[in-house]
């Protein structure tokens, strides 16, 4: 049986006013995982003035911060309660390997949660040292209004919970928008936050595409958007966000280098740099993609990491023993593979992969894990967002060159250094312009720690004190004491 999905505008459950929906598939096998609302500029308009209201009303508005916590709490209690069935549809959706729907978005999106319940009770503002005689002055930080946040496709349920948790820590009301690819489990949310007992308005959900997104961004009851996705996209959500100077962070694409210095142990970096690239056949926007291997080491690297690639079982993510699972569409799969040709194209040298698999899974998106050796900087494999199961290796003589080298692109979301020295990696982590750098592992995410990037891959910071800041305003009260 199909699901059908509706909208959640005011704390109910409504059809498109277009009457029109459409459908959600599994990237593993094609089937029908739902048919879902496909919301359109009225229901837009209805969803911004319900969370107005909400955000208006007591019920909302007095709410204590403990209160608030306890909410907070209650949802990823319930988040946990469901995570068996939650993971599953992720997967049936998304494609992601059922163990990576379990440990990392599940995980992830009940963490975080809890993380910004503790925080309800810990937004505070300050007394400042102002020097006029006979005043005080003193600081609140006070929600923004209401928020919209439109998330994409890899990580659906994780990222919708990395901005819907601390924007309700923060008092905010909330539209969710998730990916037209992958709306399932954002639904499941704003389920979850429902049971959980957050007042009707304060969550809703548009299932829906480009032009609800656009919609959003544009409405001048937003007050803010936070969003995840495209740097393309991003750039539009800017202009359309200028109208009423709304507050906008943008969490945007990478094209991540990972630096494996001549003293790197070599095993170490080739397991964890497969993982690092490979997480959710590399559909993540930290994902290692440009590997700078020092030219000693680079002959080795290549056939160790091109051996270990080519051995990694593809297949649906509902399969156990699935480490790579389908992409998300046959259209980010068309994406993937021009790419993969044009590094053919340009004189890039094929270690493993390039094809899309046949046979029993050509029903699905499935790309073969592919390494390239011999790539250069200004190969188009080098410079554009692939978002699929594609490393490039670029071999360096001159450690000097490494910096220059790594940021010769536009993003700056992450970087990845292997090495046994501290000071190339300390001198490293400080002249690559990322917003985070990881030593010797993995591209891990913590609630408590920030998650943003330099230049094109976007604005502001997600998670820890730093998304605080940005769900709300900063208010100064002088007070006359003379
Ligand atoms: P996308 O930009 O195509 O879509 C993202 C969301 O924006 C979807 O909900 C979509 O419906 C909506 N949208 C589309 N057009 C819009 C418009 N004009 N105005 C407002 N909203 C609009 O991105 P995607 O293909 O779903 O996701 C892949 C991208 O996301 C990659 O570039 C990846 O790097 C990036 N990403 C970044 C991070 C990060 O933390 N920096 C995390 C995950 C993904």
């Amino acid at each position: 049986m199909t699901t059908r999905e509706r909208l959640l505008i005011g704390g109910r459950w409504v059809d498109a006013d277009s009457g029109r929906e459409f459908e959600t598939r599994d990237p593993a096998t094609g089937e029908v995982v739902g048919v879902v609302a496909d919301a359109g500029t009225s229901d837009v308009d209805s969803a911004v003035s319900a969370a107005r209201e909400a955000f208006a009303d007591p019920a909302w508005r007095n709410m204590t911060p403990a209160e608030r916590g306890r909410l907070l709490w209650r949802i990823a209690d319930l988040i946990e309660r469901d995570a068996d069935a939650l993971a599953e549809l992720e997967t049936r959706d998304q494609g992601q390997p059922l163990g990576v729907a379990k440990t990392v978005s599940l995980t992830m999106a009940a963490d975080v949660f809890r993380y910004y319940a503790g925080w309800c009770t810990k937004i505070e503002g300050h007394t400042s040292a102002v020097s006029i005689p006979g005043t005080m002055h003193y600081t609140r930080r006070e929600p923004i209004g209401v928020c919209a946040l439109i998330t994409p496709w890899n990580f659906p349920l994780m990222i919708a919970a990395w901005k819907l948790a601390p924007a309700l820590a923060c008092g905010n009301t909330v539209i969710l928008k998730p990916a037209e690819q992958t709306p399932m489990t954002t639904v499941a949310l704003a389920r979850i936050c429902v049971e959980a007992g957050v007042p009707p308005g304060v969550v809703n959900c548009l299932t829906g595409g480009p032009e609800a997104g656009a919609a959003l961004s544009a409405h001048s009851g937003v007050d803010k958007v936070s969003f995840t996705g495209s740097t393309e996209v991003g750039r539009k959500i800017v202009v359309a966000a200028s109208s009423n100077f709304k507050r906008v962070t943008l969490e945007l694409g990478g094209k991540a280098p990972s630096v494996i210095a001549r003293d790197a142990d070599i095993d170490a970096a080739v397991a964890g740099n497969l993982q690092g690239a490979l997480l959710n056949s590399g559909q993540v926007c930290a994902a290692y993609t440009r590997f700078f291997v020092d030219s000693k080491r680079v002959d080795e690297f290549a056939e160790k990491i091109g051996a270990a690639a080519a051995a990694l079982p593809v297949g649906p993510g509902m399969s156990p023993e699935t480490v790579i699972g389908p992409l998300t569409s046959p259209e980010h799969t068309a994406h993937v593979d021009r790419l993969v040709r044009s590094g053919i194209a340009e004189g890039a040298q094929l270690v493993t992969g390039g094809t899309r698999l046949q046979g029993d899974l050509s029903a699905g998106n499935f790309y073969s894990p592919t390494v390239f050796t011999g790539v250069t900087d200004e190969m188009t494999i080098a410079r554009e967002e692939i978002f699929g199961p594609v490393l490039s290796i670029l071999p360096y003589d001159d450690q000097d060159e490494l910096a220059a080298r790594a940021n010769d692109t536009d993003y700056g979301l992450a970087a990845c250094i292997w090495t046994k020295d501290l000071t190339t990696a300390h001198n490293l982590a400080a002249s690559i312009h990322a917003g985070s750098v990881f030593v010797n592992m993995l591209p891990f995410l913590d609630p408590a720690a920030p998650w943003g990037g330099f230049g094109a891959s976007g604005w502001g910071r997600e998670m820890s004190s730093n998304a605080i800041d940005e769900f709300t305003e900063t208010k100064g009260v002088w007070i006359n004491l003379a």
